[in-house]
């Protein structure tokens, strides 16, 4: 287990460690290495500076996991995080590393009160909870935080921008005296820090410094793909470069497994690394890819250190690195030598977040591009086959099957038999049908977004009154407010996309701490963040409690880059000649 070093020396058990290794970890990101020592070995409170994508919850669950034992009475630990999408999310990471049992569970708006009480009574060690939901549990006296030695605070900037903070102070000011708490967040607003200031009591600060570092020479273009999409975006990719040689870079060893194996499946010629491969597999793996018997290779960052290869015409980051230095170190793999290489990054709605941090700090541009569409890659694919079939026929190394052709076509026709034989041959790969469609996560190109209101007829308004407001608390002109649409409790309307995030952050910052007043629309949002459905009924909006459902405004952020250029730009820089058969065996 000597590649977990790492994480051994930050204070962990060897079963904590069997955990990590089975999940594919290889080394602790950089604020897992900052806050895992200081949670295990010190005793102070702790406000570290860190956000989604860069292993927090992993930095606050392992020390977590390894101090509570499973005791299944009262709560011993509480995570509160603005949203149910990360409050599942929180839960299955840290059950991923549960190997005492202890009961985990998680508690949000929306979701059933018996089932949450049920499970309450039955006695919860972990609870991971949206701050609404958990003072409506404690107010109930369904919630006894009499035995809390823990409180995380997740996200707290994101749960100020919702409007939970008056709600997670409620809870702060329920908790037993010694218990820990530990504060995450991107930013730290004052109201935040005012937070921290009054309930908690010596505090550590960590924060991970921030790496402004440059690369240039690459190309670097970023896709907007859902995770489940990213494989068939990949394929896409290596099928329309005829010279693609490439390193494909994953988080985990199993994500790298799980690549390899797909697009083994596939026909790709493909190879993976990471910390399990032996020695001597590696030194033979990285023979054949310097020789270019595969051309792509699928790896951790970790396996990637100190490989000596030059001139790769592709990095794709098929996960965001864990910071901002492994990306440089990634895309530094291409364009070496004065070549132009393509750094290719792709984006998860989930990733939106991180990849602008990345993008802050990476000094070069990277530009956003649309995927080659599937008639470009087909198109590809027939100029492939148009061009080795030339190869062939001028070679005459085809003359073995002259006696077979000429009694085939004594019973079928030329064009019968050739189709028939070009399906035998490319089964329905030449076909669109065959291909799984990739749906857009962009918001509305036309630079448009639409927003939910939790106000409506009920609360006094008109649509007059409503675009009175706007312009009001959010300087807008009524040119820039469109399609008012009002119903009882609720409203939307539509604005431009620059100023949704300034429009969104304005009226819950009127709604003055409760329950936040705007949202952007489902349908503007990338999936993988749960939200409200415009169509159809009020369900869901009836109080304005249940505003807690509502998804981080955040996601937003991430989604503002836009590129007017339509075309797909895999390998800006390099022309695509006629190509050869080096994607697939
Ligand atoms: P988080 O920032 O906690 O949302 O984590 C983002 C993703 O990174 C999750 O899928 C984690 O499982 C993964 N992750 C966290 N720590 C590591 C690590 N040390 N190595 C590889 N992946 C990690």
């Amino acid at each position: 287990m000597s590649e977990l070093e790492e994480f051994r020396i930050l204070g962990l058990s060897e079963e904590m460690l069997r955990a990590i290794s089975a999940k594919g970890f290889e080394t602790p990101s950089p604020i897992q290495k900052l806050a895992i020592p200081a949670l295990l070995s010190r005793t102070s409170d702790l406000i570290a500076q860190a956000q989604t994508g860069t292993g927090k919850t992993a930095a606050f669950g392992l020390p977590l996991l390894e101090r509570l034992e499973p005791v299944r009475g009262a709560v011993q630990a509480l995570i509160l995080v603005p949203t149910r999408e990360l409050a599942l999310q929180v839960t299955e990471e840290l059950l991923s590393f549960n190997y005492k049992k202890l009961s985990i569970a998680p508690i949000y708006g929306g979701a059933s009160m018996s089932e949450q009480l049920r499970r309450l009574k039955r006695g919860i060690d972990i609870v991971v909870g949206t701050p609404g939901r958990i003072l409506d549990h404690i107010g109930r006296e369904t919630l006894d935080l009499h035995a809390m030695r823990y409180l995380v605070l997740d996200e707290a900037d994101e749960m100020l921008n919702m409007g939970f903070i008056d709600d997670v102070e409620a809870i702060m000011s329920h908790m037993p005296d010694d218990r820990r708490v530990m504060l995450f967040s991107a930013t730290m607003p004052d109201r935040v820090a005012s937070l921290a200031q009054r309930y908690m009591h010596e505090t550590e600060v960590l924060s991970v410094p921030s790496q402004q570092m440059t690369a240039e020479l690459t190309d670097q273009i970023y896709f907007e793909v859902r995770e489940s999409d990213k494989f068939d975006a990949l394929t896409r990719i290596v099928d329309v470069e005829p010279e693609f040689y490439g390193i494909v870079f994953c988080r985990t060893k199993v994500g790298v497994d799980e690549l390899v194996s797909r697009m083994l499946e596939r026909g790709y010629s493909v190879e993976g690394l990471h910390g399990d491969v032996s020695q001597a597999q590696r030194e033979q793996i990285l023979r054949k890819f310097k020789r270019r018997q595969v051309n792509i290779l699928v790896a951790t960052d970790v396996a990637a250190r100190g490989i000596d290869v030059n001139n790769l015409s592709h990095v794709i980051n098929y996960s965001l690195p864990q910071d901002t230095e492994s990306y440089v170190h990634r895309i530094g793999r291409t364009g070496r030598a004065g070549n132009q290489g393509t750094a290719i990054t792709f984006i998860s709605p989930s990733e939106f977040r991180q990849f602008g941090m990345l993008k802050r700090e990476v000094k070069a541009d990277i530009k956003r591009e649309q995927l080659p569409s599937v008639q470009d890659v087909i198109a590809i694919k027939r100029a492939k086959l148009q061009d080795d079939l030339r190869e062939v026929i001028e070679s005459g190394n085809h003359t073995e099957y002259q006696g077979m052709a000429e009694e085939i076509l004594t019973r079928y026709s030329a064009p019968e038999a050739l189709s028939a034989l070009l399906r035998l041959a490319f089964k329905n790969e030449l076909s669109e049908s065959h291909y799984p469609e990739i749906r857009s996560i962009n918001v509305d190109r036309r630079g448009k977004t639409r927003i939910f209101m939790a106000i409506g007829r009920s609360d006094g308004f008109d649509a007059r009154k409503l675009v009175d407001l706007l312009k009001r608390e959010c300087e807008l002109p009524d040119s820039k407010i469109d399609d008012v649409r009002l119903m009882d409790r609720f409203s939307f309307v539509t604005v431009p996309f620059n100023e949704a995030e300034r429009v969104v952050r304005r009226l819950n910052a009127i709604s003055r701490g409760h329950h936040p007043l705007a949202e952007v629309a489902r349908d503007n949002r990338p999936e993988g963040s749960s939200g409200h459905r415009e169509e159809g009924t009020e369900r869901g909006f009836r109080k304005r409690k249940t505003s807690e459902n509502m998804p981080r405004g955040g996601t937003l952020r991430g989604g503002a880059e836009r590129s007017s250029r339509g075309r797909s730009a895999v390998s800006r820089g390099r022309k695509s000649s006629t190509p050869k058969r080096r994607g697939r065996k």
